[in-house]
């Protein structure tokens, strides 16, 4: 048993791994009670774009906590609000005309979920269907579960997931097959259906092309099944442009965001909508608006943070970095492709990923191992049971990408 009451997540405290105790960040640094200087690989899961206490975003946090600190959301609101809904839907595809706003990935997809089928409800069409993909990760609350993959981390929940239609995922080669599946399915007229664009997160760093993307959002405005884009990790620039669905020409009805909306520094998320979802909701009945808040729903000091996102987005060249951070992430994974033990060498923009060979599965005993070795090394890199994926924010700089890729390099040689 350890001596501290904080119970982590995705921890099993009795294996009694070592728990770094974090004073201070910066950059692409993580700098530890004990002296050691870590190198952040994964952005601290995935939230950290421009790097740590990011001066612009620090600044903007600050000056908003010495004006207002917290209002209620419901019938009031504050410019740091008004100002990223304008900000928000001023950079988004246009046919995104309303923000509501929430406070992690999990609550946005929530929030998307509820609004399709707040939709169909006022279309009085009896629509309730999800359809989801295969290896899918949408978050860990209960909605946000149902539409994910199911497994070992949710079997003890599986009474309370509701069921959905699982079309399969599109693998090189089997891409018609997602296709027919998805169309026989929409067929059946469900509510919506949801994806993570063109990268599979959690559930194993799957990559899938682009017109297999706007081929899936074709089928689905075929048949009036409203399309919602998790880009909770995808987006902000993650995988070369600011969305993925860019890359497939694709506007979705609903658009979810988190992560990278405040730049990685605090929880905000948002689920954006188009003006039909909303005036769906609209009107003089009560009985008919959006049930959805929460306490800290759109917090001033989140909102602040995020304009700041907002303002580099604009003013610095984020985008040169991102190409930038993908060529360079381009060259160490062709060398490390080479190793015998790599198997299935992937990159979109600025993530790659690697299977180990030999071993397979979220709960593959190389997972921890790996973790421990590469800790060992003053690296934060957290595989996904065999696979092993680099995300690091686009500050990070030449000598901290080598230590990453010489350190995979010497896991396989390694770890038998
Ligand atoms: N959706 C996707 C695609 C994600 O990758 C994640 C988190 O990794 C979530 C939703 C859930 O976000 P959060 O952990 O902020 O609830």
């Amino acid at each position: 048993m350890s001596d501290s009451p904080v119970w982590h997540p995705f921890t099993q405290h009795g294996l009694r791994e070592p728990i770094p105790l974090v004073t201070h960040a910066e950059g692409a640094a993580l700098y530890t009670s004990d002296g050691r200087r870590i190198v952040d690989a994964i952005s601290s899961w995935w939230v950290t774009t421009h790097g740590h206490a990011n001066p612009t975003i620090m600044a903007a946090i600050a000056e908003q906590a010495g004006t207002l600190d917290q209002i209620i959301f419901a019938g009031w609101t504050h410019q740091p609000a008004e100002d990223l809904a304008r900000g928000l839907t001023a950079i988004m595809p246009p046919e995104l005309t309303r923000v509501f706003f929430s406070d992690s990935g999990s609550t946005s997809v929530e929030c998307a979920l509820k609004m399709a089928l707040g939709y169909w409800l006022d279309r009085g069409e009896d629509r309730h269907r999800i359809l989801v993909l295969e290896h899918s990760y949408h978050g860990d609350t209960i909605g946000a579960m149902s539409v994910g993959a199911r497994g070992v981390f949710n079997r003890a929940y599986a009474p309370l997931l509701f069921d959905v239609g699982t079309i399969p995922f599109p693998a090189a080669g089997r891409e018609q097959a997602t296709l027919d599946a998805l169309e026989a399915a929409c067929a059946a007229h469900p509510a919506a259906f949801i994806v993570e664009p063109l990268l599979l997160g959690a559930g194993g760093m799957h990559i899938y092309p682009p017109h297999v993307l706007a081929e899936m959002r074709r089928i689905c405005a075929r048949h009036d099944v409203l399309f919602i884009a998790d880009e909770v990790m995808t987006g902000w620039g993650r995988t070369g442009t600011l969305l993925a669905c860019e890359q497939a020409g694709v506007v979705p009805d609903i658009l979810c965001l988190s992560k990278g909306l405040t730049g990685g520094a605090i929880p905000l998320a948002v689920t954006m909508a188009t003006e039909a979802i909303y005036q769906a909701h609209y009107g003089t009945d009560r009985a008919r608006m959006f049930f959805h808040s929460s306490s800290y729903t759109a917090n001033p000091i989140a909102c602040a943070a995020a304009n700041a996102n907002l303002a580099i987005w604009r003013d610095e060249p984020v985008r040169d970095r991102i190409a930038d951070l993908a060529a360079r992430q381009a060259t160490r994974l062709e060398a490390l492709a080479r190793h015998p033990r790599i198997a299935n060498a992937r990159q979109i923009g600025t993530i790659t990923a690697v299977e180990l060979r030999g071993e397979d599965g979220y709960l593959s005993q190389i997972g921890p191992r790996l973790l421990a070795f590469f800790g060992a090394r003053d690296l934060l890199l957290r595989p996904l049971g065999n696979t092993v994926y680099v995300m690091p924010p686009y500050c990070i700089d030449d000598a901290d990408l080598d230590r990453i890729y010489a350190a995979i390099g010497e896991a396989c040689d390694r770890l038998g």
